[in-house]
């Protein structure tokens, strides 16, 4: 295959500013995600030094070599720094000038600024290693299964394996003082293989971004804004979820008492904090796996996985007494609240199916709401149990 340089010199030039502005244009529709900076910046420095490689001969060696090589050195470094960057991490973009440095540097040497061989080595031994920083990151912040993030592996990987192939290759590279880098048949390919990868690998970097901001989306529909606790869709979602897995289950149902009040005395102002108080009572009293939800106005559901009756009174009681002290707290002096709470308990085994489970839950429902109308008929401010059911 003999491919014009001149071409292919301007293919790699437009498809690289392309794609670097694409990148920069996702960042203004998501302007949180300063990731996209990074990932714009990696596209133009690669760009930036794969043409002034191209263009030896036309332009000083100086410029064409050393820092040709130094602006794709910077480009992979700038790679990682956003993949920390995307992953809440500091992005250390220090530590991205440490291989353009240390390559101008070595160049200057006549071993390595001499021997085309030696200076393929240490480029490819370069990049090498900032393509393994960039895909230790990528693993480190796959924690949730994401097939953008897998693509973005995938292609550090490819990127990897390729430039490793350059080092055997290096001997056998003789010193070409002209325009025909892409024209050697091999290096034709490596060049279309080269530009078709930095354009995957920027799709599934702009894809790994939807990726999260969908989650965020999707999340926030399932969060009570007032509270951050879940909202009532949220919890039957994972509440069903639950019902489906082994062991004991309990639920509480729980009600402030005499809220209207509280709202017409102090006002709504006030009725809000009281009820962040109650979501911070519930917080402190119950276990990292039980789940919470604010499922109305001033009602709350809680689901105690593998809980005991007895562990979920004492639980029941613990939220009782500890909203006292949370609605002390927020310094007004005449305002009180309490809450009544309706257990339910079943030691029942799992479910496999989703619909059983479904059913399982909103049984646990009924019989808890039945205790809190039992623990608000006798006075409020108490915990009542729903009596054993054969039924569930
Ligand atoms: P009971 O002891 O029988 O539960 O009496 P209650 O006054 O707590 O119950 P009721 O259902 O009569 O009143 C609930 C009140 O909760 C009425 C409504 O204004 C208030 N409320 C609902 N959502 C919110 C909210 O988001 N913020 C505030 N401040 N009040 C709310
Ligand atoms: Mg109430
Ligand atoms: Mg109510």
């Amino acid at each position: 295959m003999l491919l014009d340089p001149w071409t292919l010199w301007l293919v790699v030039l437009v498809v690289g500013m392309l794609l670097a502005g694409s990148m920069l244009f996702v960042w203004l529709l998501t302007p949180e995600e300063t990731a996209l900076i990074y990932w714009a910046a990696f596209t133009g420095f690669l760009v930036a030094g794969v043409s002034a490689g191209m263009a030896r001969g036309l332009i000083p060696d100086f410029v064409s070599i050393e820092l040709g090589n130094a602006a794709i050195l910077f480009a992979y470094g700038v790679m990682w720094c956003g993949l920390r960057r995307f992953d809440r991490r500091r992005p250390c973009l220090g530590y991205a000038f440490v291989a353009p440095v240390l390559w101008i540097a070595l160049c200057q040497l006549p071993a390595f600024g001499e021997s085309v061989g030696n200076r393929v080595m240490l480029i490819s031994a370069l990049i090498g290693v900032l393509v393994t920083l960039s895909l230790v990151q990528a693993r480190r912040g796959w924690v949730v299964p994401s097939q953008p993030r897998l693509a973005v592996f995938v292609l550090l990987v490819v990127v990897l394996v390729l430039n490793l192939a350059r080092i055997p290759l290096a001997s056998t590279q003789v010193s070409d003082n002209q325009l025909v880098i892409f024209t050697h048949p091999r290096n034709a390919i490596i060049g279309l293989v080269a530009i078709g990868i930095t354009i995957f690998l920027n799709c599934a970097l702009v894809l790994l971004v939807r990726e999260r901001a969908e989650l965020i989306h999707r999340s926030a529909a399932r969060r009570d804004e007032l509270t951050g606790l879940l909202n009532r869709r949220g919890f039957a979602e994972l509440a069903t979820l639950c019902c489906m897995g082994a062991g004991p289950i309990s639920l509480m149902l729980l009600d402030l008492d005499h809220f209207k009040q509280v709202n017409d005395r102090f006002g709504h102002a006030t009725g809000d904090r009281v009820l962040v108080a109650f979501a911070q009572a519930l917080r402190l009293n119950l276990r990292q796996a039980d789940i919470v939800a604010r499922i109305g106005g001033e009602e709350f559901a809680v689901l105690l996985p593998g809980a005991t009756e007895t562990a979920a009174l004492q639980a029941a009681e613990r939220i009782r007494s500890g909203f006292q002290s949370t609605i002390n707290e927020l310094g007004e002096e005449a305002l009180h609240c309490s809450c009544s709470i309706g257990v339910a308990h079943t030691p029942l085994p799992p479910v496999e199916v989703d619909t059983m489970a479904r059913a399982r839950l909103e049984m646990l429902q009924r019989r808890a709401d039945g205790a809190l109308y039992e623990a608000k008929s006798n006075g409020r401010n108490r915990v009542a149990v729903a009596p054993f059911s054969l039924v569930h």
